[in-house]
């Protein structure tokens, strides 16, 4: 049995209480191992080594912190195969994918050292009379509270900027994808991290983040996940005034117009709906289809996604493995009863998948597309998070904005158009913080990612995050 431990001032902990919980594999529904069932407690300790390790991290060259969070890129590189199996089973995704999130996971972290190396401040001269130059301080010690989507990949997302800008981070992984962290903390001591700069902890969100965002001492927290979570998170750390980023959750939409080239927009629509099983936060789950190509666009959407093999992630011809964990299983099932009480016709799926031999008991759920919704119904207005797609055919450009705009979500959306004008003006129109046109997952570290609306507050990526993790301040020099 696998057991997991915290990583706190350098080395493996077990949590204060000594307490663990089961760690499942949602591809067999089996217990493969335990995590710490951490508490405020153990946030102490991590608080403790992380201040502690800030006054000498805050003091590091820039180069002496690229050279370490560059040797961290190197040792996610070197062990891709064994961290992208990890990654697999313990959340479910096909093996192949997890592997590119490693290596994004990697980029990530060359990325951020790169930025520790580039990142400068501004100065303002008054012409004549004085001259103001704006100093970028490390914040101190910063929480990292991330979801169990894409576990690795967005974990590093956030501690990497958060290092390379000078400060000490106590990071918190979904507990129910905790095992990449752990193996990423033995690569840490590895790299030559010192002691204390990050710290682990694991343990539930209402334990372990709670006592995360509540700490007095912890004076920014990054946080990704569930638009409900976000809004207690903001509750609580906004009173104190904390810094906040919130990457929360989205509904996003994905136009298609007649005049798109058909086969790009229709191979990347097999993506957009049900990569990772739909449990991207990207993932595009309402599409909304022009109506002189819909009847074509959806029977051929339907022949490539019946094609899709589900089952075992770590079989190298599975496109869509396993649902992350029981409760999100039931969840989603869910929606699809809602769906079908709310008058939508299942085109293809619409049921649980029963999965062979080890993976009997495992959580699948069939790719599922569904028409005749109403575009403002709950099934197409809340979030699903599962390998569930609604498709809906529209009349005008001005329609399928009023469709595309009708959530309360605004994190991202995908434009397939050949008309250069219509593809700038719907861009522009459309509510939300992220758009490809064209294509999709499209990503460029530099460029500022998140959502408007109830997907979030802040950008991260970039100088972005290098800002939200730095304290501007501006000294003023009168001639
Ligand atoms: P949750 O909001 O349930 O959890 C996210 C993290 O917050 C987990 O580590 C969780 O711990 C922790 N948490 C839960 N409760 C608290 C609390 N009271 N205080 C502090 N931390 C807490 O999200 P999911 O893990 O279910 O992830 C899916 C969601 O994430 C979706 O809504 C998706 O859209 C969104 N997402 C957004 C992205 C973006 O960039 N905008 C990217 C990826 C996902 P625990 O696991 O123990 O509950």
């Amino acid at each position: 049995m696998n057991k997991i431990l915290n990583y706190i001032n350098g080395i493996h902990l077990a949590p204060a209480k000594g307490e663990f919980m089961d760690n499942f594999n949602p591809a067999t529904g089996k217990v493969y191992g335990l995590i710490p069932d951490s508490d405020a407690e153990d946030v102490a300790l991590a608080y403790e080594a992380a201040s502690k390790a800030f006054k000498s991290w805050k003091l590091t060259t820039l180069e002496e912190r690229f050279k370490v969070l560059n040797r961290i890129a190197e040792l996610i590189d070197e062990n891709n195969d064994q961290l992208a199996t990890a990654e697999s089973i313990d959340q479910g995704k096909p093996q192949w994918l997890a592997k590119n999130e490693i290596t994004r996971a990697g980029q990530n972290f060359r990325f951020f050292a790169t930025a520790a190396m580039q990142f400068a401040s501004e100065s303002h001269n008054m012409e004549g009379h004085a001259i103001n130059y704006t100093l970028r301080q490390s914040i101190g010690v910063v929480g990292c509270i991330s979801p169990w989507n894409l576990p690795l990949y967005l974990f590093t997302w956030k501690i990497a900027p958060a290092l390379a800008a000078g400060n000490c981070v106590i990071a918190k992984p979904s507990e129910i994808t905790p095992m990449t962290a752990y193996l990423l903390s033995e690569l840490c001591i590895e790299a030559g991290l010192p002691a204390g700069v990050l710290n682990i902890v694991h343990g539930l969100g209402p334990m372990v983040g709670n006592a995360m965002v509540s700490h007095p001492g912890i004076k920014a927290i990054s946080f990704t996940g569930g638009t409900s979570t976000g809004r207690h998170i903001a509750s609580v750390a906004a009173p104190m005034f904390k810094k906040l980023s919130l990457e929360l959750g989205g509904k996003n939409p994905n136009i298609v117009f007649a005049d798109c080239d058909f086969d790009k927009a229709l191979k990347t629509t097999v993506n957009t709906s049900f990569l990772n099983q739909g449990e991207i936060c990207l993932c595009g789950s309402r599409i909304l289809v022009e109506r002189s190509i819909y009847a074509k666009f959806r029977d051929a959407l339907i022949e490539e996604v019946k094609a899709l093999k589900v089952g075992n992630p770590l079989d190298k011809s599975t496109k869509i493995g396993a649902i992350v964990s029981r409760m999100h299983y039931d969840k989603v099932l869910s929606y699809i009863e809602l769906a079908k009480e709310e008058g939508g016709k299942i085109l293809l799926g619409g049921q649980a998948f029963k999965a062979e031999g080890d993976n009997a008991d495992g959580w699948f759920i069939e790719p599922t597309i569904i028409e005749d919704l109403a575009f403002d119904c709950r099934t197409n207005t809340e979030e699903i998070f599962g390998p569930v797609v609604s498709i809906m055919p529209f009349d005008t450009e001005e329609q399928a904005l009023e469709m595309a705009n009708c959530t309360e979500y605004g994190l991202a959306c995908s434009i397939w158009t050949s008309d250069l004008s219509r593809a700038h003006r719907v861009a522009s129109n459309i509510e939300s913080g992220i758009v490809w046109i064209n294509c999709w997952l499209l990503r460029d570290l530099r460029t500022p990612f998140g959502g408007v609306k109830n997907s979030g507050v802040g950008r991260e990526g970039g100088w972005e995050a290098m800002r939200f993790f730095t304290e501007p301040k501006n000294v003023c020099i009168k001639y």
